[in-house]
């Protein structure tokens, strides 16, 4: 055999292997990549991390998860999620399946409040529009969506002291049942500074909110937030760029609230999340 004949044997023979071996890898690669994969606390309240393929959609509770272009995306589970939860995926080609998942229930403590102020437990009339409008102006900030993903860079504590109160706890007001606590409470004189949990961009800033007091709400992206409440002082403005560990504002007493403390409130989109499962252990104080 001449040495051109073996030289262009041994080339058709490379051409050949390396094409073979390219479609045997599409192959595997369409088996291995998974139209689904979530990762997270699979419990009320609880933030997952979830991988599809590029461009397919993802819905939960109706709503659906930006998926980024790595196929990447984020929910969150509210703290009333059913036992059976189903997470509907979209592919490109408009072929659509739903993947159900198990969430784990929580007990939520039951705390009796007393010397609540009256104006607190039964509001008079005349402040009804302003807490209706009030609470349209957080709804509006918790709707922003941006693409960021400041999230990916984890959580830390807002500020470091006793944990007063639990997510999810049903509150009873000077014995008049309301609404469950969806905070994070954490005491702290008036006047501590509070600093952001992680990065993200200022989407409410408000000074004195009739139940909440100073209110600051921070968008980590993706339909993430926090919301700081109760607070003395903000110190930020809508529309600020700000990072982690950043000064953002200072602890209160401000609306309804029986002590100084920071109230600190996640939601991914409007599923209220908790934010004490994304936070290392508590430091000593
Ligand atoms: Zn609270």
């Amino acid at each position: 055999m001449s040495k051109f004949l073996y030289l262009t044997l041994s080339l058709i023979l490379l051409l050949n292997a390396s094409y073979l071996s390219a479609e045997e890898t599409s192959v595997v690669a369409k088996i291995v990549a998974k139209p689904l994969d979530i990762k997270g606390d699979w419990v009320q309240g609880g933030l997952l991390h979830g991988q599809t393929v590029p461009g397919n959609t993802v819905t939960v509770f109706g709503h659906s998860a930006s998926v980024d272009e790595r196929g990447r995306f984020i929910f969150g589970l509210g703290r009333d999620t059913k036992k059976r939860i189903d997470v509907e995926v979209k592919t490109v080609d408009g072929q659509s399946r739903v993947y159900p998942f198990d969430v784990e229930q929580r007990e939520y403590d039951i705390q009796r409040i007393e010397g609540v102020a009256k104006k607190y437990v039964a509001p008079p009339k005349s402040v009804s529009k302003r807490i209706s409008t009030e609470a349209a102006q957080v709804k509006k900030a918790r709707k922003v969506l941006r693409d960021a993903e400041e999230f990916r860079q984890g959580f830390t504590w807002p500020l470091i002291g006793r944990i007063t109160g639990v997510y999810g706890s049903q509150r009873v007001f000077n014995g008049v049942p309301k609404r469950p606590h969806y905070g994070l409470d954490i005491a702290g004189p008036i006047g501590a500074t509070v600093v952001a949990p992680a990065p993200g961009v200022v989407t409410l800033a408000h000074e004195n909110m009739y139940y909440s007091g100073g209110t600051l709400i921070v968008d980590h992206g993706q339909g993430l937030s926090s919301t700081f409440i109760h607070l003395s002082k903000i110190l930020v403005k809508v529309g600020d760029p700000i990072v982690r560990g950043q000064a953002i504002a200072e602890v209160g007493a401000s609306g309804r609230v029986t002590g100084p403390h920071l109230d600190w409130r996640m939601n991914w989109k409007n599923q209220r999340i908790d934010p004490f499962l994304l936070v290392p252990p508590m430091p000593e104080s």
